[in-house]
């Protein structure tokens, strides 16, 4: 299906951006927080939520010189430096870009209100002296944890944002409501509040023995392999979904399906369900042609250089490592 083979694709970046050994050991360092969440996870943001009805504190907050605001530009975030840092601004170096009519707060951090900024300008030039804009694809595991989760709540909001200026319901214009937490239909006869969309999706890995099942999509470096993925579909429970996505894919059914852990993945807004099942049978049979290949691996092969594991800034990689370290004791 092709809303799926898109899926895919976007959950899992074709291309790497190489950064040096440096950046390569910040990676390593930062790519889970202390807590052990994945990356972009974490509440490092105070929501602040109960200040999103109150329209006085939203506008002397936006309006302080206290106050933090995250540029995106497009779909890219503002970083400087070597290893990367997320660039908050001040309202004096971004004032031109914020419109109070759209603001879109996103909670304190740092003890400080802070707000996204969507910059929609083909050339943002005065931000040439402040930094690069990247995206976070391929610097999110390159970004302290806090800012990385800070930068992939703007980053989704902001896009969110630019997808939800008409109603789906009468086709009237919306506005912001609530801080920039949810939109609101202008039309007074519908006056429908539309909120922030998060589309689920299931991310697993399959076992059998002391193997693990692994595929890939042709579009791929050659030789990466990563764990079955996709959406949850309309009338699906999560585990519904897993043992569907993985007998669509592979053709091997799965059983015993236990809950591992989340990824808010803002591309542009999917919540990442990642999950362990036990295969119940071993036959693979590419089905629906999203893969171009699928295999069983063992500890041996895994930990051999081939395959190539899922990128590091993706639950997927973390799914493998710790099946990696589990399955130790069967090299
Ligand atoms: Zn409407």
């Amino acid at each position: 299906m092709a809303s799926r083979q898109r899926s895919l694709a976007i959950m899992f970046p074709v291309h790497c951006d190489l950064r040096g050994q440096q950046a390569l050991l910040v990676s390593l360092l930062t790519r889970m927080n202390v807590n052990g969440e994945n990356i972009f996870a974490g509440a490092y943001v105070d929501r602040h939520s109960h200040v999103r009805a109150d329209p006085a504190w939203l506008a002397t907050a936006v309006q302080s010189d206290a106050s933090l605001f995250v540029p995106v530009w497009g779909t890219r975030c503002l970083t400087e430096g070597e290893p990367p840092k997320l660039v908050l601004l001040p309202r004096t170096k971004i004032v031109e870009f914020i419109d109070d009519d759209e603001i879109i707060f996103l909670g304190i951090y740092r003890e400080r209100p802070a707000f996204a900024v969507g910059i929609d300008k083909s050339v943002p030039e005065p931000f040439a002296q402040l930094g690069q804009f990247h995206d976070l694809r391929y610097l999110g595991s390159s970004l302290p944890a806090g800012e990385a989760n800070l930068a992939a709540h703007a980053r989704a909001l902001v896009t969110w944002h630019r997808l939800q200026k008409y109603c789906g319901r009468c086709g009237a214009s919306t506005q912001v409501a609530a801080g920039g937490n949810t939109r609101k239909c202008v039309n007074v006869e519908c006056a429908v509040t539309i909120f922030p969309r998060v589309e689920p999706a299931i991310i697993v890995l399959v076992s059998r023995g002391d193997r693990c099942l692994l595929g890939r999509q042709g579009s791929w470096p050659e030789g990466r392999y990563s764990t079955i993925a996709g959406f949850v579909e309309p009338g699906e429970s999560l585990e519904d979904a897993v043992r569907r996505e993985v007998i669509e894919e592979t053709d091997v059914r799965v059983g015993n399906i236990r809950y591992h852990s989340s990824q808010p993945w803002p591309f542009p807004s999917a919540l990442m369900l990642g999950f362990n099942a036990e295969a119940e049978t071993e036959s693979i049979r590419l089905n629906d042609g999203e893969l171009q290949d699928a295999r069983w691996f063992s500890y041996k092969e895994l930990t051999s250089g081939f395959p190539k594991l899922p990128y590091k800034i993706s639950i997927a990689r973390r799914l493998v490592d710790d099946w990696i370290r589990a399955n130790r004791s069967s090299r």
